[in-house]
């Protein structure tokens, strides 16, 4: 009788035990996926082992299929998912369900590869078929790429006969092409980069676990770091795996890379449907690329034999996951492979994440530098670009009691569209206002769901909620006092982009926010109109400040430099920082020299200093010893407890629990709370918050007892109430 114990994706902490009745061969099931009832349910888990005898107390139940033919988590997942779970506090089958593929299915089909990689041909449908197959991995399901592309057969054929592309019935690699990348190759290197770009080799000959901080100013050449140290790890024979924030919004980073590492890159984008990324999972799995460029979930790529792990941008908020569990962060996840890999990691950024910082410095990571950007083509010195802040205060005048535009910003704008550059502009906030006000009663429409100020959509005559999603007419008068006129009180990007076609009609501007992008695409057209020239401004919110490397755009203009200090969480400062400095590194990174305005009302307000002399070393300095002296992270170790459901009295009761269980449990930790959130309702769920904080040398496993022990103490939970636990949380909103 074969017996597997299988982990299942709920929060429950121990496997159950089935019975394998499928014609299956006898060997080690591990890491196999399984289907298997569940109270009623029918479940996909994992066999976490084998078993040698049936459990003791009720009937034993039969595995009702078998989803793969090899173990679709590999036993370095299955550690990795273990730890996951230890770490995150969740079940090791919800940690695993984070590193399984998508349900899919393969099947046999006709395939287009790219058999030259940079080619230009004339005709449109042809050149995007080209464009199409490099921009997803160099071989695509022929039918895909059809649908994708508008292309016909014919097209595919001709593209065929001029030995462009191969057409195969499998997926199979066809023969590696020699790529021609466009990168700078090492022989260019300058002094900083050659040293980063040399430990890293080192550190990859050596074959053991380390992980560096590359802490690189804006276009101090990173990205030609990364690729030269994938290229050690590829020539040695093992693979990489790049993490990027956000696939759609950094085009350009992912062309590089698969100008260089052609048909052996796989890019795991969200535009892929299920079906696609299975394929690709799966190919992923059977060691047909070297090299994987995805967004978080990536990490968990099961790639043979790694080697190198780059996460590019280590401090961005969307290497996070919120939900479900577990709610992990794919930096931390990336490091833990690494050790358990042999494998190098490297983490980079311009404005490292303290925690990441705090690490160096103490040693656990090594740190790299490279304080300059990259020379311009005349050999002389790239300078970041000169910040000037622009008191908001001292702008205000009787007839201009608000501007969303200061004069030294118009005169700035103006300057660059008279000499055809581009201009950056960035407002954190999309809408066309964030909150109305009545100017008689001062009432402020609310979502009825939510605790937040509705933001009107001017364009669509709507207020929504940018909290869950409810839209409602615009009201012509106040709800509340039947008379007042509603007045728009700040600026969303619709608004800032209003005021731009008032001040310079002839000026062509683009958008980016959520709303003009939520249309599949419509990032790639956007940057690529921007890249193109087709437009002068690009406003938007913090889509705007990634990655993006334009070289005739002299101008960034933070509309609202203050908007994030506001908010009272522990990173609020940090986050601050951080947006800033990467907006401001889109000014001047080419031959033409950079300018940055900062509108703020707090133009003595030190983070806004710090960020005006891009003082990465200073702002961390400051911002370390003000978390050691509160006890927040990286100098604690953090938790946070929500405590939701729809009913406020039963969330209150259960959250009080917790504590008073907490405290009776956990001596030597603190508990901060519960109270209720910032935003305490959403979707018409009330929320109240806890944070536990413990010294650093609390062990992960410790933690876990803790939290075992405490959850079994606070026991039933009152119907609707709902316990999600955090670790290492972004903040306390
Ligand atoms: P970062 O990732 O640090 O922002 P990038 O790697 O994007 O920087 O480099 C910025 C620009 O400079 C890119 O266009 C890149 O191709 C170019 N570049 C990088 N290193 C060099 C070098 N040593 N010499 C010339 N150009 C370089
Ligand atoms: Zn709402």
């Amino acid at each position: 009788m074969v017996l597997v114990n299988v982990i299942l994706p709920l929060p429950l902490d121990s496997a159950y035990t089935y019975q394998v009745t499928c014609d299956v061969p006898a060997h080690d099931l591990t890491g196999f996926r399984v289907r298997v009832p569940f109270s009623g349910r029918s479940l996909i888990g994992v066999v976490s082992s084998m078993a040698d005898r049936p459990p003791e107390k009720g009937r034993l139940a039969v595995v009702q299929e078998i989803l793969d033919e090899r173990a679709a988590l590999p036993e370095e997942l299955m550690r990795l998912t273990r730890w996951l779970s230890r770490y995150y506090l969740c079940s090791w089958g919800e940690a695993a369900r984070a590193a399984l593929p998508p349900e899919g299915q393969a099947r046999t089909r006709l395939f287009v590869a790219l058999a030259q990689p940079d080619v230009v041909v004339r005709g449109a449908k042809q050149q995007a078929v080209l464009e199409y197959l490099v921009q997803s991995g160099g071989t695509r399901a022929a039918t895909e790429v059809l649908a994708e592309t508008g292309a016909s057969h014919g097209t595919l054929r001709s593209l065929e006969k001029r030995g462009l592309v191969t057409i195969m019935e499998s997926d199979a690699q066809p023969h590696a092409q020699r790529v021609t990348g466009d990168t700078i190759g090492e022989e260019r290197f300058h002094p900083s980069q050659r040293a980063a770009a040399d430990a890293l080799r080192s550190a990859l000959a050596q074959g053991d676990y380390r992980t560096y901080l590359l802490h690189g100013v804006t276009g101090s050449g990173k990205t030609e770091v990364y690729i030269d140290a994938l290229q050690h790890a590829v020539a040695a024979g093992r693979s990489g795996i790049v993490l990027v924030p956000e696939i759609a919004l950094t085009p350009q980073t992912v062309r590089r890379f698969q100008s260089h590492f052609g048909s052996s890159v796989a890019v795991l984008h969200s535009r892929l449907s299920a079906g696609q990324r299975y394929d690709t999972w799966r190919r992923i799995r059977r060691g047909d690329f070297r090299v994987v460029i995805g967004p978080r979930s990536a990490v968990f790529a099961p790639v043979q034999d790694l080697g190198l792990l780059v996460v590019d941008e280590e401090h961005e908020s969307s290497y996070k996951q919120f939900e479900p569990a577990p709610r992990y962060n794919a930096r931390d996840v990336a490091v833990m492979r690494a050790s358990l890999n042999g494998a190098v990691c490297v983490l980079g950024s311009a404005t490292p994440s303290l925690e990441t910082m705090h690490n160096a410095r103490s040693g656990k990571y090594r740190l790299l530098s490279m304080p300059d950007r990259v020379p311009t083509t005349d050999g002389s010195r790239a300078r970041l670009p000169e910040v000037r802040i622009i008191d908001m205060l001292a702008e205000r005048s009787p007839d201009r009691p608000n501007p969303i535009v200061s004069n030294a910003l118009r005169v700035a704008i103006q300057k660059r569209l008279e000499r055809q550059e581009q201009i950056i502009l960035l407002q954190n906030r999309r809408g066309f206002a964030p909150v109305l006000s009545c100017d008689t009663c001062a009432h402020t429409p609310e979502c009825p769901d939510c605790s937040v100020s509705l933001t009107w959509h001017k364009q669509r005559g709507q207020l929504r909620c940018h909290y869950c999603g409810r839209a409602f007419r615009s009201p012509s008068a106040c709800a509340s006092c039947g008379t007042g006129t509603l007045e728009p009180v700040g600026a969303g990007t619709q608004r800032v982009e209003e005021v731009l076609g008032d001040l310079f009609p002839a000026a062509r501007v683009l958008r980016m926010d959520m709303d003009s992008t939520s249309r599949k695409d419509a990032h790639h057209e956007i940057l690529n109109a921007f890249g193109a020239g087709e437009a002068d401004v690009l406003v938007g919110t913090q889509m705007v400040a990634k990655g993006l490397d334009f070289s005739r755009v002299t101008l960034v203009g933070v509309v609202d430099a203050d908007a994030g200090l506001l908010f009272p969480d522990f990173r609020a400062d940090e986050r601050t920082f951080q947006l800033l400095t990467q907006v401001a590194g889109r000014a001047g990174r080419a031959d033409l020299r950079g300018e940055v305005l900062f509108q703020t009302r707090n133009s003595r307000h030190p983070v806004i200093l710090w960020a005006r002399r891009h003082d990465y070393l200073s702002f961390a300095d400051a911002a370390l010893a003000t978390r050691e002296a509160l006890g927040y992270p990286p100098f604690t170790r953090a938790v946070r407890a929500e405590f939701r459901g729809p009913d406020e009295a039963k969330v209150k009761a259960a959250a009080d629990r917790f504590a008073k269980v907490f405290r009776a449990t956990a001596t030597g930790m603190e508990l901060v709370g519960p109270s209720p959130a910032f935003i305490v309702r959403v979707r018409r769920h009330w929320r109240y918050l806890a944070l536990v904080k413990a010294p650093r040398s609390v062990s992960a496993q410790r933690m876990k007892q803790v939290f075992d022990h405490v959850l079994g103490g606070v026991g039933r939970l009152p119907k609707g109430v709902r316990i999600n636990v955090d670790v290492d949380p972004l903040g306390m909103l």
